[in-house]
C-alpha cells in the first residue's frame, strides 16, 4: 500500500563496475559507478585484459578518488609458491597507490596480505565460492570486510547469510556466467593450455560442439539445434535488474557487474542502466512506495536489447536454472545498436570513432543521470586536419556536428547506432 507520507531517503547500495582499462575506469566512472575494480598486469583472474601499468593504476585511482569513486585491486588468483614474493611487492605498491581494497581468494594470499599491508581492507573474491553461511562466518571470522558471494545462490540464501554476519555482502548482478563454479574449470586448460585458475581463459564453453562415437573417430555426430550446431555449455549472461529492489531490500552492500574484458561501450551501456534502474528505486521509495512490490518499467528491459548479450538468465536467483539458460543456437545474440564513438571533447565536439560512422547516420547519445538516450543526426564530419569526411571507420578522431546539437554530452559520453538488416 502507498503511504501519503515521504519517508526518509532509501541508501542504495554500491554500484560495482569492471575497469579493464583506465579508459573504460573513466567512463563506468562518468556513468554513475560507486567503486570500480581492477588489476594490475599480474595476479589477477584476467590476464588478457589490458589491465594496468603501475603509473595507469596511480592515475586510476587518482581519476576515480577525485571523482568520489573507491577502487579494490584484484589479486584473486590461486598462487604457486613462486608467486609469492611478486605478491607481497604487489600488495605493498597497491597499499602504497592507496587502493581501497584487494579482492583476494587464496588464503595464502590473505595471510601474506595481513602480514604485509595489515591496515588494506581485503574482499572475498567469488573464486572462494561462498554458498552457505558457515563459509560466510568462517571469512567473516577471517577478518575479511567483504564477501563476494557465489553466483550460485538464491535470494533466500542471500537473506539467510545476510543474516548471520555482518560483514559487507557483494552479489553480481549482470555479466558472463561459467557453467562451473566462477571458473574453477579445467576446460579451457585441455584445450588450450590457457588456464582459467589464473586469469587465463579462452572460453572454449562457447565452442559449437558435436558428438564422438568412440569406436568411429572421425565421424562427428551432430547434436542439431539449428544448421549452426548447438552450443551445449553456452550459458546465457546473467541479469538480474528485475530483482534489483529485492536486492536492495536484502540488504546487499553492493552490486556488481562483470566484464573487465567488454568493451568501453558495453561498460558505459551497462553502468547507466543499472544506475538509472538504482535511482528510480529510491525516487519510488522516497515517494512512499514499498520496496518489496516495486516492479521496474519495460523501458529499462528494452534498453537491455541495446546491450550485446548472450541473452539473459536470472541463474539460481529464483530456483536452479534449466535448459532455457543455455544458449545453444548460436555463441552470442545479435544486438540492436552499436557504440559509434566516444566523445574526447564537448566544445567543439570531437569524437573516436568505434564503428562505421557516416553523415546523415541517426544517432543516440547517453547521457548520465539520464534514462532516455538523446537522438540526433550527424550534419558534418571533419578530420582533424579540417577535411570533411562523409564516412569513417573506427579508430578516427573526428570534429563532428550533430543536429539538434546536445549540450549534455562531455568527455566519456557514448554514441551509439541502430543496426539496420
Ligand atoms: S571455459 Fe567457460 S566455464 Fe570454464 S572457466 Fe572458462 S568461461 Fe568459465
Amino acid at each position: 500500500m502507498v503511504q501519503s507520507f515521504p519517508q526518509p531517503p532509501l541508501t542504495l547500495p554500491e554500484l560495482l563496475a569492471p575497469a579493464g582499462s583506465l579508459e573504460k575506469l573513466r567512463v563506468a566512472v562518468h556513468y554513475g559507478a560507486d567503486a570500480v575494480y581492477l588489476a594490475g598486469k599480474q595476479h589477477s583472474l584476467r590476464a588478457r585484459a589490458v589491465n594496468f601499468s603501475e603509473h595507469e593504476l596511480r592515475q586510476g585511482v587518482d581519476y576515480a578518488h577525485n571523482h568520489g569513486v573507491k577502487v579494490y585491486a584484484a589479486l584473486n588468483i590461486f598462487a604457486h609458491n613462486n608467486d609469492l614474493d611478486e605478491l607481497a611487492s604487489s600488495l605493498a605498491f597497491l597499499a602504497a597507490a592507496r587502493v581501497d581494497a584487494c579482492i583476494v581468494a587464496d588464503p595464502g594470499v590473505i595471510r601474506l596480505a595481513k602480514q604485509r599491508v595489515p591496515a588494506m581492507p581485503l574482499h572475498l573474491s567469488t573464486q572462494a565460492n561462498v554458498t552457505n553461511l558457515e563459509h560466510a562466518r568462517f571469512w567473516e571470522e577471517q577478518g575479511l570486510h567483504r564477501l563476494n558471494l557465489a553466483r550460485e545462490l538464491s535470494l533466500q540464501e542471500i537473506e539467510a547469510i545476510r543474516a548471520a554476519v555482518d560483514c559487507e555482502l557483494e552479489v553480481f548482478v549482470h555479466g558472463a556466467l561459467c557453467i562451473s563454479y566462477s571458473g574453477r574449470c579445467l576446460l579451457s586448460s585441455y584445450f588450450t593450455s590457457r588456464d582459467a585458475n589464473q586469469g587465463d581463459c579462452a572460453q572454449p564453453c562457447r565452442y559449437s560442439y558435436a558428438l564422438v562415437e568412440e569406436k568411429r573417430p572421425g565421424q562427428y555426430f551432430p547434436v542439431i539445434e539449428d544448421e549452426r550446431g548447438t552450443y551445449i555449455f553456452n550459458s546465457r549472461d546473467l541479469c538480474l535488474l528485475r530483482h534489483l529492489p529485492a536486492l536492495v531490500q536484502a540488504g546487499v552492500n553492493s552490486l556488481k557487474i562483470e566484464g573487465r574484458m567488454k568493451s568501453v561501450g558495453y561498460v558505459g551501456a551497462v553502468v547507466h542502466l543499472y544506475r538509472q534502474a538504482l535511482l528510480w528505486i529510491r525516487a519510488q521509495v522516497s515517494a512512499g512506495a514499498n520496496l518489496h512490490s516495486l516492479v521496474l518499467p519495460q523501458e529499462f528491459f528494452a534498453e537491455l536489447e541495446t546491450i550485446g548479450t548472450r541473452g539473459y538468465t536470472e541463474n539460481f536467483f529464483q530456483g536452479s536454472p534449466d535448459a532455457g539458460d543455455t544458449l545453444h543456437q548460436a555463441s552470442r545474440l545479435a544486438q540492436s545498436h552499436v557504440p559509434v564513438g566516444l566523445v574526447r571533447q564537448a566544445e567543439p565536439l570531437f569524437i573516436e570513432t568505434r564503428h562505421m560512422l557516416a553523415v546523415g547516420d541517426e544517432v543516440e547519445c547517453l547521457v548520465p543521470g539520464r534514462f532516455q538516450p538523446l537522438s540526433a543526426r550527424v550534419a558534418a564530419m571533419e578530420d582533424e586536419k579540417g577535411q570533411a569526411q562523409e564516412r569513417a571507420h573506427a579508430g578516427r578522431l573526428l570534429r563532428i556536428q550533430l543536429d539538434p546539437e546536445i549540450a549534455e554530452l562531455s568527455p566519456h559520453s557514448l554514441l551509439r547506432k541502430k543496426l539496420t538488416g
